[in-house]
């Protein structure tokens, strides 16, 4: 008897390399800043243990996480003081964990400070809600002596709108730049991936791309010096042959019109293909477009065969996921169809 489970029928493939480049553009195109990471997300679902020590070899020193229990995968690869937890601490347990790992905690209110100062204090990030009015000390209480009592590495804001060219860039950077008057901190963070792209005035010390390392086009602009990380490929599981009148999947949403051959692919929803290709997504085999038929199903999608005769079970096509055609495609964003990949797209080296 054999333990292990024979190959899978689909694949997720992280070009670490792209990965490694697309953080140097980053931090080329971050002036004299240097580039930090988001790495919240299993690294927006391409997985931490791949892309963490990749970007470490590129060089990269500052990474984000979300919630705490992101911070251990994470502190495999790098000191933990280079680990900047961003929703911060709710309890004074979060603190002690904060404490007893060495990763910095992000204060994002009054409350989190003090419990960070009752809990001994020590190093932290502070957040300072310059608009997106989500996480952050309001502009009003940075001044507060409490603030005035930490420790701050980072002191950092979030824009709301860097991806497009709006007023409230603007509107969050001289709040911002006003702000940080206020506040002893070691460095100023402000720009996530699009706000790189906003111009020096939003650079700071320290940069924090997350979308753009993985692949994902923010900002028109940014698109020649970003590649796809991400690559997908699945199994054909089953090839069929359609008479004329023959409906294909859920709720029988495409009907042949003339004899056609069709292949069962082994990728659906649950895998993060989700429902809006329906119809509309085509796969790949060498170069050669091939349709989607019918509804989109939780583990298969059907293909048009017409333009590869040669295709047979067992034969692996391409899903064409660069983020930016495939998020005009489904009107899903970049940032969903990264982290929406399911728990059978796992990343392996
Ligand atoms: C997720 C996140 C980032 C990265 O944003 P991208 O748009 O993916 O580049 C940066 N800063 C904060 C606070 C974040 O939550």
């Amino acid at each position: 008897m054999t333990s292990e489970p024979p190959p899978p029928t689909l694949r997720l493939t992280v070009d670490t390399d792209a990965l490694a480049e697309n953080w140097q553009a980053l931090n080329t195109m971050s002036g004299a800043a240097r580039a930090g990471a988001a790495v919240k997300a299993d690294a927006y679902g391409l997985g931490i243990d791949i892309c963490v020590p990749a970007l470490v070899d590129a060089g990269c020193r500052n990474f984000f996480v979300a919630h705490w229990s992101e911070v251990e995968a994470v502190a495999r690869y790098v000191a933990p003081a280079q680990i900047s937890v961003l929703h911060g601490p709710l309890t004074g347990e979060d603190c002690a964990y904060a404490k007893s790992v060495g990763a910095k905690p992000t204060i994002n209110s009054l409350h989190q400070a003090k419990l960070w100062l009752d809990a001994g204090g020590g190093p932290c990030d502070a957040m300072i809600d310059t608009g997106i009015n989500r996480l952050g000390l309001s502009p009003n209480e940075v001044a507060e002596p409490l603030v005035a009592q930490l420790e701050v590495d980072l002191l950092m804001s979030h824009l709301a709108s860097a991806d497009e060219d709006s007023a409230l860039n603007g509107v969050q950077l001289a709040r911002f730049a006003d702000a940080t008057n206020a506040v002893r901190y070691k460095y100023l963070s402000l720009a996530n991936s699009a706000g790189i792209a906003l111009g020096a005035n939003y650079h700071f010390d320290i940069t924090r791309p997350g979308l753009a390392l993985y692949g994902g086009v923010p900002r028109p602009e940014m698109a020649p010096d970003l590649r796809q990380v991400a690559h997908l490929q699945a199994a054909i599981i089953q090839t069929r042959q359609l008479s004329a009148g023959d409906s294909v999947g859920y709720n029988a949403t495409f009907t042949a019109s003339q004899t056609m051959r069709v292949g069962v692919i082994s990728l659906g929803y649950a895998d993060g293909y989700l429902r809006c290709w329906s119809g509309i997504g085509k796969v790949t085999y060498k170069g050669q477009s091939l349709p989607v038929l019918g509804r989109v199903s939780m583990d298969m999608i059907v293909v048009d065969l017409t333009a590869a005769e040669a295709l047979h079970e067992g034969d692996w096509v391409d899903i064409p996921w660069h983020l930016l055609d495939a998020a005009d495609q489904s009107g899903m964003s970049q940032y969903e169809l990264l982290t929406g990949l399911g728990p059978r797209l796992r990343a392996t080296r």
